[in-house]
């Protein structure tokens, strides 16, 4: 990538920009698909990267060869490629569309029999009468797809469905959420942040999962909107660390020491019971308050930002840690930060997904990085998912990563193998996916 040049993506957008107003004009919906080549590492890892390569040439042979117009194919990522459908006739039939277009592709990869099966996932994003952003549309379809990626939405249809009209869906799902709650049906998978130079573990994030018999496992920030409309929102998050908590104390046990992070929602943050709700599951589960990491976002500081920075003080006294989530999109003043407790800052990932593309999120990066050296504060970048990024981070000076290209958020015992092959690597280039020729 040349700097100042405009990046695929920068064009891509572009064009789905313009689409979508088109679409606007003549009332169409539009759909957006990224077809993702999944399992692109693992090929590149038991066969060889000339493997990988020929996949995807022929992958994006077929897709130009299928596109119906001009340049609404684009490759966004190392094993991404986006397609525009600009006039949708029944968005009902779309699932059709994309079945015939999964089997067609599937077909066309099928090198060698002894080959691993090339993977693929299609994440959907729907731009209604062309209304919507072009990048309202990419979050969307980037939402699906990793979504898929970590298991939730079994079904498309049910994602366009869910898509339709969320405030329907999220008064249908109080019940269901108060009943998962008591019934103890959630799980907790886990994340590895690991160091950007020696790839060493250095914790993990706990996610919160629903899996639902029904829908399929429902997005996270969905359930958290669900837990915040029902006012369940505190015995959630206690659910939350007390499954953590819980798991460190087994690895601990097994010989495996792993300081683990949660998420702490703005919404329960000055609450006068937090701090004791969190020292009894530490207490019950043996485990130190050093090894717990205390996500708030960014956005939880900046509605009452001198309150906010009181409660985390006291979190902080008490041994926490403390990490300032999704920084960056806050927007919050330097007139409070140096009053921030935190330890840690994390880069929203959205900086990170398009760093290799973007000089002007390099500089954001390098900014952030800066800040945080005045305040005395490691910098985590989350959302890395390719070497190219990895290797900007590290010139950029970030301590810590975490992101697909090393793990994927899952369940705790598979965290345990994880971390065994892991260990045994030699290098970052070993688990990354090759560099993304964009
Ligand atoms: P977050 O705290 O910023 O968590 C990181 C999110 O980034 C996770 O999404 C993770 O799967 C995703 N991610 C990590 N690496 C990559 C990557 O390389 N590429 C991409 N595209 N995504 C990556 P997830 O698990 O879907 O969670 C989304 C958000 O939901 C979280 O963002 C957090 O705000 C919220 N959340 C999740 N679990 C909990 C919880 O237990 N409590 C609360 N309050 N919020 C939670
Ligand atoms: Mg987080
Ligand atoms: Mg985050």
């Amino acid at each position: 990538m040349t700097a100042g040049m405009p990046s695929v993506r920068d064009a891509f957008l572009h064009r789905l920009q313009e689409l979508g107003e088109r679409a606007e004009a003549g009332a169409d919906d539009l759909a957006l698909v990224l077809v993702d080549l999944s399992n692109l590492r693992h090929i590149n890892h038991q066969h060889a990267f000339s493997i990988g390569d020929a996949l995807l040439e022929e992958l994006e042979t077929q897709l130009f060869a299928m596109a119906t117009r001009d340049r609404t194919v684009f490759r966004i990522s190392s094993h991404t490629y986006a397609v525009i459908m600009p006039q949708v006739a029944q968005l009902a039939l779309l699932p059709v569309v994309i079945g015939r277009m999964r089997s067609l592709l599937e077909k066309a990869l099928e090198m060698d029999a002894d080959l691993m099966p090339a993977r693929l996932l299609f994440g959907v994003g729907v731009n209604r009468g062309g209304s919507q952003s072009a990048l309202l549309t990419l979050t969307a379809a980037e939402a699906h797809l990793a979504a898929l990626r970590s298991g939730s939405y079994g079904d498309l249809d049910d994602f366009l469905v869910s898509d339709v009209d969320e405030e329907t869906q999220l008064n249908q799902l109080l019940q269901p959420f108060a009943t998962a709650l008591q019934n103890n049906e959630f799980a907790l998978f886990y994340q590895a942040k690991v160091d950007a130079h020696s790839g060493q573990l250095v914790g993990a994030e706990a996610l919160f999962r629903w899996p639902d018999p029904k829908r399929g496992f429902i997005s996270p920030e969905l359930s958290i909107q669900v837990a915040e409309t029902s006012n369940r929102i505190f015995e959630l998050t206690k659910w939350v660390v007390h499954t953590a908590a819980r798991q460190h104390q087994e690895w601990f046990e097994a010989g495996i020491v792993v300081p683990l992070s949660v998420n702490i929602p703005p919404s329960i943050l000055t609450r006068p019971d937090l701090s004791a709700m969190l020292e009894g599951a530490l207490h019950i589960w043996n485990m130190p308050e050093a090894q717990l990491t205390l996500e708030i976002t960014e956005q939880g500081l900046i509605h009452d930002p001198k309150k906010a920075t009181k409660a985390m003080k006291l979190l902080r006294d008490k041994g926490f840690k403390i990490s300032i989530d999704d920084f960056g999109t806050g927007y919050s003043s330097l007139s409070y930060f140096h009053d921030i407790p935190a330890t840690e800052l994390k880069i929203d990932r959205s900086f990170v997904i398009r760093l290799a593309h973007s000089v002007k999120d390099q500089g954001i990066v390098k900014t952030i990085r800066e800040l945080a050296g005045i305040f005395d504060m490691q910098v985590v970048a989350e959302g890395v998912e390719d070497m190219v990024t990895l290797n900007l981070l590290r010139d950029l000076g970030c301590d810590v990563i975490q992101g697909f290209g090393v793990s994927r958020p899952m369940p705790a015992a598979e965290f345990v193998d994880w971390l065994g092959s892991w260990d045994k690597l030699e290098s970052f280039e070993e688990a990354f996916p090759q560099p993304s020729k964009v």
